[in-house]
């Protein structure tokens, strides 16, 4: 056996002798789901696995992330393993909280076990510090599922790792990785990036019976949709366009001409040229409308996240880790993946993977979403994220020296400038009234 096929072993074991303790942790996040921002009890617990293990940790970034570092003797590049704190809003689940209503029906519960066991078996093995260069940061990142909600003046973006990276907490790293639960192994070539809206037209009240003295906003925001439908021929197939919504508040009673109709959309796909061409279309779509019926549109959009980009150099490494745990895994290759994460974000901006870890049965996102087995949950994904920092930083950390070479398609301020571009509020007035 190599010599690091021998670390490897013994971080490993470091790991089952920690396993009852991960999977205790598993089972004490999923049952205290809290939503973004608001992750406050499961990040003390991360913290406490941090502090356990003696790493200097920050605290309290963006709220509630938590970054804590291993540095080795040696100097080196400096990479990130990540894990996501939040819960999803969802009354229905039967383990939401009983006031925010947040449950786990995204499984991170699992990828904070993995960054937690991953710190605990890098940190816990001495030799770890005397064998590897540079850095490991081990972050836990606040609001990855996205709702317009901020829940104070400090918070600038919808996702945690876009304010993450505003704040800094990202600069001095190279490459990022991290693994999300998931029905089946694999990982996407990319997935799309998206702009959220909210829209309310504005028009006249009337009595529904003579309605002819009032201006029906609903009306208006019907037309708008159709608009926006009869565009959806002019997406690329090759960009996958996905533009979906609710109609938030479509009137208050039958027997008045609505006056204020709220909609809320979500714009995706996968480049950045693309999300911008559909959300000019979708705007061009509400004001039409407006201009149609003569009424008001107020059109927020908001910066989401960037589509992601997962390395194959980096999905090599991880796979090869993975089969060592799992011999005989199939890895699907889930090609375009048209859902979102904000880790598209920290891979517009460094080289980054976001594969998905197996053993999840129901779908995701929906109450019955649940793991099959303790181990392969929460135990088995620390040893694959560990194995893949020992394979990055390794003696002179060659490997990850080669990797963080490959240009990423943004620099933090080309990135940001981006997203800034999207942050903004338009008044479209076609009623008269200013
Ligand atoms: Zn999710
Ligand atoms: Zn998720």
């Amino acid at each position: 056996m190599s010599e690091k096929e021998d670390l490897k072993q013994k971080i490993f074991w470091q790991i089952d002798k920690n396993a009852q303790k991960l999977i205790e942790l598993g089972k004490m996040i999923w049952n205290h789901p809290e939503p973004g921002y608001y992750e406050f009890k499961t990040a003390a617990r991360i913290k406490e696995i941090f502090d356990s293990i003696a790493l200097p940790t920050q605290a309290g970034l963006a709220r509630t992330g938590i970054r804590a570092d291993l540095s080795m003797k040696r100097p080196g590049p400096h990479i990130a393993i990540l894990g996501e704190l939040d819960a999803l809003i969802m009354p229905e689940h039967p383990q939401a909280d009983p006031v925010y209503k947040s449950a786990h029906a995204c499984g991170h519960n699992m990828q904070l076990t993995a960054l937690a066991g991953a710190a605990l078996g890098l940190g816990g093995v001495p030799e770890v510090r005397e064998k590897l260069s540079g850095l490991i940061a081990f972050i836990a990142c606040p609001a990855e599922e996205c709702k317009i909600d901020f829940p104070d003046e400090s918070i600038k973006y919808l996702g945690g790792k876009a304010e993450l990276i505003r704040r800094g907490v990202f600069d001095d790293i190279q490459i990022s990785f991290m693994t999300h639960a998931g029905g089946s192994y694999g990982a996407a070539q990319c997935s799309n990036g998206f702009v959220m809206k909210e829209v309310i037209f504005l028009g006249k009240a009337a009595h529904a019976g003579r309605p002819s003295s009032g201006v029906n906003a609903l009306s208006a925001a019907r037309t708008a949709l159709n608009a926006l439908d009869s565009q959806r021929d002019t997406f690329q197939d090759q960009d996958c366009v996905r533009i979906h919504g609710i109609i938030k508040n479509g009137g208050y009673v039958v027997n008045i001409v609505p006056e204020k109709v709220e909609l809320e959309y979500q714009i995706r796909a996968m480049t950045p040229d693309a999300i911008r061409d559909a959300n000019k279309k979708f705007d061009r779509s509400m004001k039409g409308a407006a201009m149609a019926f003569g009424v008001d549109v107020q059109i927020k959009t908001y910066a989401g996240y960037m589509p992601l980009y997962n390395e194959p150099e980096l999905l090599k490494i991880h796979k090869n880790n993975l089969f060592t745990q799992r011999p005989g895994t199939e890895f699907i290759d889930f090609g375009k993946r048209t859902s979102s994460t904000d880790m598209g974000d920290v891979s517009a901006i460094m080289p980054a993977i976001h594969p998905y870890a197996g053993g999840w049965e129901g779908v995701g996102h929906t109450p019955d979403y649940h793991w099959k087995d303790d181990r392969e949950t929460f135990v088995e994904p620390a040893k694959v994220l560990a194995a893949n920092a020992v394979d990055l930083l390794y003696g002179d950390a060659e490997t990850a020296q080669k990797i963080a070479k490959i240009k990423p398609r943004f620099t933090k301020t080309e990135y940001l400038a981006f997203l800034d571009t999207f942050n903004r509020e338009e008044y479209f007035s076609s009623s008269g009234k200013e």
